[in-house]
C-alpha cells in the first residue's frame, strides 16, 4: 500500500525530494506533541472535555521544552511569553481567563488560550519566576503524584507549590483565571548624588543643577533623560530617636563614606497591565558595558499599581531598559526604555507638514 507524503501541515516533498524548513519543524513538532499526550492526559489523567489547558497547554509547555533541549534548529518562538505577548495585547473584554470551560472557549481562541498562552506561563514561572532546577523538581513531582489518578486545576497548583516551597497563589490568580497581561511602565529615573562633604570654594565632587527644568524634563516637570545632571542628595546623621530598643546603631559616617561619589538611581514602575510580574533591568553605563539586574514579583506585595526602588551603581548611566527580551511576556515595550524617545503623533507630524 503506498501512502502519500503529506505531513501534518499538508507540506509536501519539494520537486527534489526535500522538505522545507516549516514542514520539517510542523513534523518534529507534530511527532513530540503526540508522544507527550501519552503522558498528559492519558497518565496524568486530567480532565481534556473540561480543562483543556492541562493536557494541551501542559503538553504543548512541553512540545517547546523538547524543542529546545533535542531540536536547537527549530523555531520556538511561539509559547514564549515573547511570542503570546500579541495575543495578550488584545481585547480584555472579549478573552477568556485559562481557567474556562472548554466548551465555551470560542474556537477562534482555542489555540492562544489552551495551548500558547498556559505554555507562555510555564515558561515564565520556569525560567523567570521559580527558576529551572526548581521548577523541574516541582513539575516531575506533579507528574509522578498524579500519574494514573484524575488531578484537578487545584491539584497542579497546590503541587506544583508544595513541592517547591514557593507561594505561586499570585501567578496561579493572574495568569490563570485572569485577561489581565504584563504592561510595566518605566514612568521615571531619577539620579542622585550624595553632597560632598567639601569645605570652602571648591566643591568638585558634584556637578548639580539645582532647580533647572530645562530640556531634561517634559511638561509633569518629569526627566525624560540625564541631561539635567544627578541632583544633590544630603545625608543627614540619624537622630537618637530614631533608634527604638533592640535596633542596632549604624554608622553613619560609614555609610556616607560607602555612598560617596556613587550614583543613586530612582526607578518608579506603573504597572498598567494588571498582572504583577518580576521585573528584569538592562542598565546600560557611559563606558557602554551592560548589567542585567532582577527583581522577583513580590516587589508589588504592598502596591500591585506602583513600586519605586533605588539602586547604587558605581558608574554613571545613559540608559534603562525593562525587560529587554520580552522574557516577561511584556505587551507594550515602548515605555519601557529610559532616557524616553519624543515620539510625535502621526497626526502631529500630518498637521506640520
Ligand atoms: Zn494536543
Amino acid at each position: 500500500m503506498e501512502y502519500p507524503m503529506i505531513c501534518y501541515n499538508g507540506g509536501r516533498p519539494k520537486s527534489d525530494g526535500t522538505y522545507s524548513q516549516r514542514t520539517y519543524e510542523s513534523m518534529v513538532g507534530v511527532i513530540i506533541h503526540e508522544v507527550g499526550h501519552n503522558f498528559f492526559p492519558m497518565i496524568v489523567n486530567s480532565d481534556e472535555r473540561q480543562w483543556s489547558w492541562m493536557d494541551e497547554g501542559l503538553n504543548s509547555f512541553l512540545e517547546r521544552e523538547t524543542k529546545r533541549e533535542r531540536y536547537p534548529d527549530v523555531n520556538i518562538s511561539w509559547g514564549s511569553p515573547k511570542g503570546m505577548a500579541g495575543y495578550m495585547r488584545g481585547d480584555k473584554e472579549m478573552m477568556r481567563p485559562i481557567m474556562w470551560q472548554s466548551d465555551d472557549i470560542p474556537p477562534s481562541d482555542f489555540g492562544s488560550n489552551a495551548y500558547g498562552k498556559p505554555a507562555a506561563a510555564l515558561t515564565l514561572l520556569r525560567e523567570t519566576v521559580m527558576g529551572p532546577e526548581l521548577f523541574d523538581k516541582a513539575f516531575k513531582e506533579y507528574a509522578q503524584r498524579w500519574a494514573f489518578k484524575h488531578p484537578k486545576p487545584a491539584d497542579f497548583f497546590r503541587t506544583m507549590e508544595d513541592a517547591s516551597a514557593v507561594d505561586l497563589d499570585w501567578f496561579w490568580r493572574g495568569w490563570f483565571y485572569s485577561v489581565d497581561n504584563v504592561d510595566v511602565d518605566l514612568d521615571e529615573v531619577k539620579w542622585y548624588k550624595v553632597k560632598a562633604e567639601t569645605k570652602g570654594m571648591e566643591n568638585k565632587g558634584v556637578k548639580t543643577q539645582k532647580g533647572d527644568l530645562a530640556t531634561g524634563n517634559n511638561a509633569k516637570g518629569k526627566a525624560t533623560d540625564f541631561s539635567n545632571g544627578p541632583q544633590e542628595f544630603t545625608m543627614i546623621n540619624t537622630p537618637d530617636a530614631s533608634y527604638s530598643e533592640f535596633r542596632n546603631k549604624i554608622n553613619d559616617a560609614d555609610i556616607r563614606k560607602n555612598l560617596e561619589s556613587k550614583n543613586l538611581y530612582e526607578i518608579t514602575l506603573k504597572n498598567k497591565g494588571g498582572l504583577v510580574t518580576p521585573i528584569i533591568i538592562e542598565w546600560t553605563f557611559k563606558d557602554g558595558t551592560k548589567e542585567i539586574e532582577q527583581l522577583p514579583a513580590e516587589i508589588w506585595r504592598l502596591n500591585e499599581t506602583e513600586v519605586k526602588k533605588i539602586f547604587v551603581k558605581e558608574k554613571e548611566v545613559t540608559r534603562v531598559v525593562i525587560d529587554p527580551d520580552g522574557k516577561t511576556g511584556e505587551v507594550n515595550p515602548a515605555d519601557n526604555v529610559f532616557p524616553k524617545r519624543v515620539t510625535e503623533n502621526k497626526f502631529d507630524s500630518f498637521k506640520k507638514n
